[in-house]
């Protein structure tokens, strides 16, 4: 019917629109989330990082997923393993430069949306699943959205301002047209859910694994420990290096590939048969408009190898929230100001790690064994996600500081 009006309403109830719905229900403001899907599904980016968990424990997020970790086989994690050509090394989040949480999870998605959607209905959020947002129309006092319901049939929803959460749906890029391409090289990932029967007593649970492909170094695995004895295990290549094999089959012919996998994952059981992901990386020509924001993957979307997704999207939200209170008070709010421009600052900050990382100057950084303590502690800080801290000299000036370290790691 014409008369359903919100304040906000958002597209999709993964973690950005989750957090964002929570802090501005908390503002007291009626907020709508329309999700595609039913909860639990399946999504990929499992391996948080510590910097998210302040932006949980300022919505009153966080006791929900200490409460449910171990039950929902939510392993604890507090740094990164990093292994290439025979040659260990980790970084451990709680020796970092910038203060704030050290540790986190990695989570089964599924699990962990439903944890914090539920949640933030808890709070007062409206949450409708299975129904999927289909247009935007722009009106002079805020937004209608058209939508279709369980049933497929169509009905409208006004609010004063729209958040869009749609993840990879990029609901409002595509509407609007605001889609640009990533400007790095379309990349594909093979991943799935293993019993990873790790018998070897070294191998740290508490750490993802990113191994470096023994043969090229812009190839790369992901292995992401569950508390269960499960695992996410995944390799992500340009596209031309996978061939047509099935999913599984490709998965496992690349774990062979690397020596220390191979034995490490000697025993494994795939549990799941493997998915596959291309093309992931995109970008937007703006990330506001009049009378809506784009919020975490609807926005733009680097790369998984630092797993800073999830983290980038509650940031987005944790900014937004704020200037959306204010907005809906009425009051003047410069979202380039206050939301792109400082949400970009980290982003760009990872966009020059993960372009170092496949050039291999940040490579040469990891794995360097004489790292000072003081540049280990920066460069960990920004790998747990204090992608924001400008007093960190590696974020305010990410591309000299690497170039300079990584110049002195290779001689
Ligand atoms: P999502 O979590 O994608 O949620 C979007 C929601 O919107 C979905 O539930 C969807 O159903 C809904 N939706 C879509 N279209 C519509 C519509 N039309 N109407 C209504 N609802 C809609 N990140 C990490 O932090 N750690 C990792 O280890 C990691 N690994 C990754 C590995 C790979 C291969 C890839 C590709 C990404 C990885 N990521 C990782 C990134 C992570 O998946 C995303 O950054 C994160 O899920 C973004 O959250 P979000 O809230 O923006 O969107």
């Amino acid at each position: 019917n014409n008369l359903e009006q919100y304040d906000v309403v958002v597209i999709g109830a993964g973690p950005s629109g989750a957090l964002a719905s929570s802090l501005l229900v908390q503002k007291g403001w009626r907020v709508l989330v329309l999700e595609q899907q039913a909860f639990p599904r399946f999504s990929i980016g499992e391996s948080l990082l510590p910097q998210c968990m302040a932006y949980l424990e300022d919505a009153g997020l966080i006791d929900t997923l200490h409460d449910n970790a171990a039950a929902l086989g939510f392993q604890f994690k507090d740094g990164a393993a990093f292994h290439r050509a025979g040659q260990n090394t980790t970084i451990n989040f709680t020796e970092k430069f910038t203060k704030g949480p050290g540790t986190t999870y990695q989570v089964k998605r599924a699990d962990f949306d439903k944890l914090l959607a539920d949640k933030a209905q808890g709070q007062g959020v409206e949450i409708r699943y299975k129904h999927t947002v289909v247009d935007y129309c722009d009106e002079p006092n805020g937004a209608s959205l058209v939508v279709h319901n369980e049933q497929q049939q169509a009905y409208r929803v006004n609010a004063r301002f729209v958040l869009d959460a749609s993840g990879f749906g990029r609901v409002l890029p595509k509407l609007l047209d605001l889609e640009l391409p990533s400007n790095f090289p379309v990349r594909s990932a093979y991943f799935s859910h293993f019993k990873d029967n790790i018998s070897d007593t070294s191998f740290d649970r508490n750490k993802i694994l990113i191994t470096v492909h023994p043969q090229y170094s812009d190839v790369w695995y992901w292995l992401i420990p569950f508390s269960d004895g499960t695992a996410s295990i995944g390799v992500v290549a340009q596209s031309e290096r996978f061939n047509d094999d099935e999913s599984s089959d490709l998965l496992n012919q690349f774990i062979e590939q690397d020596p220390y996998l191979k034995t490490l994952l000697a025993q494994r059981e795939l549990l799941t048969p493997a998915k596959n992901i291309k093309g992931y990386s995109a970008n937007v020509s703006k990330l506001y408009g009049k009378h809506f924001a784009l919020l975490g993957n609807a926005g733009e979307f680097l790369d998984p190898v630092f797993s800073s997704g999830v983290t980038i999207a509650l940031k987005s939200a944790n900014l937004i929230a704020p200037l959306v209170d204010r907005y809906l008070k009425n009051e003047v709010v410069d979202f380039d100001a206050h939301y792109a421009q400082p949400l970009q600052a980290g982003v760009d900050c990872f966009r020059t790690f993960v372009t170092g990382w496949y050039d291999t100057r940040f490579q040469d950084v990891i794995f360097y064994s004489e790292q000072n303590t003081q540049v280990r502690e920066m460069i960990s800080a920004i790998l747990a996600g204090y992608a924001w801290d400008t007093n960190n000299p590696f974020v305010a000036q990410s591309e000299r500081r690497l170039n300079v370290l990584a110049q002195l790691c290779q001689n």
